[in-house]
Formats: C-alpha cells, sequence, structure tokens
C-alpha cells in the first residue's frame, strides 16, 4: 500500500493548521505550527495571492492529510459519499470517521492517526470479539472495538489512552478506559466535527 514518507509537520505548515499528525508533540511547544508558522521551504514566508482554485485545493488537501489518506483513496470516498442519500460533504466527512484506524485513534488507543494503522495492521484490535486488521474497515453504529487481551499492557498503548483521557472523548463514542474498549454508539452529527472543515469545498473542487 503506498504511502506518505516525508515530514508530517510539513503538511501542517504547508496547510497552516494543526492536523495532530504526530501524536503528544502536537500538544506541546515543540510542535512545528507553534514555532514556524509559515509555510514550509525556501520561499514559504513569502506572500502569496490565493486562487479560487487554491482556496478549494487546500481545503481538500488539509482533510485528506488529516486523516493520512491518499488522493485515490480520498477520491474513492468521495465517489461513495456522493452515491450516498443525503449532504454529500457531511456523508464523506461521518465515512472518514468511521474508519477503523480513525475510531482506534478516537477512543485513545493511538497517540495518531498513522500509529493507529501500525496498532491495527499488527493484529492488535478486535471488533465485535473479532480481530481486524484492515485500516479502512468501516465501523457502525454498535461495533464494540477493544485492544487485544495480549496487548493491553503495551506501553505505547496505555501511554496513547493516558493522554487521551487529559482530553476529552468524542460524543458518538462510548470508552472503557480500564478495559481499552469502547464501543461506536451512533453515527457523527456534523455539529460533533470540527467547525474548521469546509466539506462544501470539496464537493465544489470534485464537481468542476
Ligand atoms: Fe502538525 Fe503535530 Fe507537527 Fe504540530 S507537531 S506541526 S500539529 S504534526
Amino acid at each position: 500500500m503506498a504511502r506518505y514518507f516525508g515530514s508530517k509537520c510539513r503538511l501542517c505548515r504547508r496547510e497552516a493548521a494543526k492536523l495532530f499528525l504526530k501524536g503528544e508533540k502536537c500538544f506541546s511547544d515543540k510542535c512545528a505550527i507553534e514555532r514556524r508558522n509559515y509555510g514550509p521551504g525556501l520561499h514559504g514566508q513569502r506572500r502569496r495571492k490565493v486562487s479560487d482554485y487554491g482556496v478549494h485545493l487546500r481545503e481538500k488537501q488539509k482533510i485528506k492529510r488529516t486523516y493520512c489518506l491518499l488522493e485515490k483513496q480520498f477520491r474513492n470516498y468521495f465517489e461513495k459519499a456522493s452515491r450516498m442519500s443525503g449532504v454529500t460533504g457531511e456523508n464523506l466527512l461521518v465515512l472518514l470517521e468511521r474508519r477503523l484506524d480513525n475510531v482506534v485513534y478516537r477512543l485513545g488507543f493511538s497517540a495518531s492517526r498513522s500509529e493507529a494503522r501500525q496498532v491495527v495492521s499488527h493484529k492488535q484490535i478486535l471488533v465485535n470479539g473479532n480481530c481486524v486488521n484492515i485500516a479502512s474497515y468501516l465501523v457502525k453504529p454498535g461495533d464494540r472495538i477493544a485492544v487485544d487481551e495480549t496487548c493491553r499492557n503495551h506501553l505505547r498503548i496505555k501511554g496513547a489512552m493516558e493522554s487521551a483521557m487529559r482530553r476529552s472523548f468524542p460524543s458518538w463514542l462510548e470508552v472503557d478506559p480500564v478495559s481499552l474498549s469502547g464501543t461506536f454508539v451512533s453515527f457523527p452529527d456534523r455539529a460533533d466535527l470540527p467547525a474548521d472543515y469546509n466539506e462544501n469545498l470539496i464537493v465544489e473542487l470534485y464537481s468542476k
């Protein structure tokens, strides 16, 4: 599977937004956005006039990079969202939130989505008691997600849960930090998802 191997902080600086790609570092003063809040590269500090297309493109790139996806995968989610009933942009965000790697991250079993993907692919996650090692698996309401019993003492997972507990968990998930398990209660509402996502720009971009 293709993956992005470059600097993650560079992606945040390019989008001029915190995408939370590096776990605990993102909440510290070592965050690159806090230190150098301008674009990456030699000409990053230059002021640029952004075209209308650029505004649409940047929003798409921001959300795509937040969920650690590549263009083809993201486009496939958009196609799927546009075939569903309801508002395409909201369908897209809900589909992204339902990915197993995202749910594992939101439940606090990993410090970042890329780490969640590794945890899932290493067969450390059970869905309704069955091992699932596909990061793109779409979780449904009522599904119970748990860390495999043999991995509950892993320092990385415990550390991620401790730092997640210092923040809050999303309202559409129920989390049991002691047994390292949780339930995907319902699909998230648009109001539950980050207000700074402008999914309509993505719909407009792909509809051009
Ligand atoms: Fe982005 Fe996290 Fe790096 Fe900050 S530390 S720039 S939020 S990846």
